[in-house]
């Protein structure tokens, strides 16, 4: 079940404050607290997705279309497409996911 307490949610709900580099309909941006490279940005959906299982088996196909055009959107915006970047999804406690609310992380050698 989704825990409506996670920070994400309460960043979304704007209870913990946080810049946003990006907002659309479906997602916010704003960058990680302990960045693992010089640019990690994350990618959070507004939908209360706890991972990516909840989120293909709920999510209609326009929002994830939607929410992976952010990402990649967001990747533009931060101008590391010509330098590279990873997208890392992690799903699960056991694959290192610390908040239970879907979120891409966008990493890039590039400052
Ligand atoms: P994951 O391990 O995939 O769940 O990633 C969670 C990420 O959220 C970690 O990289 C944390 O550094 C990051 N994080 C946790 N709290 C905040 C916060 N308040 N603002 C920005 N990033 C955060």
């Amino acid at each position: 079940m989704y825990d409506e307490n996670n920070v994400f949610a309460k960043i979304l709900r704007q209870e913990i404050p946080s810049t946003f580099i990006y907002e659309d309909d479906y997602v916010v941006s704003f960058y990680d607290i302990h960045p693992k490279a010089p640019t990690h940005v994350l990618v959070v959906p507004k939908k209360p997705y706890i991972d990516l299982n909840d989120f293909m088996q709920k999510a209609e196909q326009d929002e994830v279309y939607h929410v992976l055009k952010a990402v990649q959107k967001v990747a533009q915006q931060l101008d590391v497409v010509q330098a590279g970047y990873k997208v890392l999804l992690n799903v699960g406690k056991g694959a290192g996911q610390e908040v239970p609310h879907l979120h891409f992380h966008i990493l890039s050698n590039k400052k």
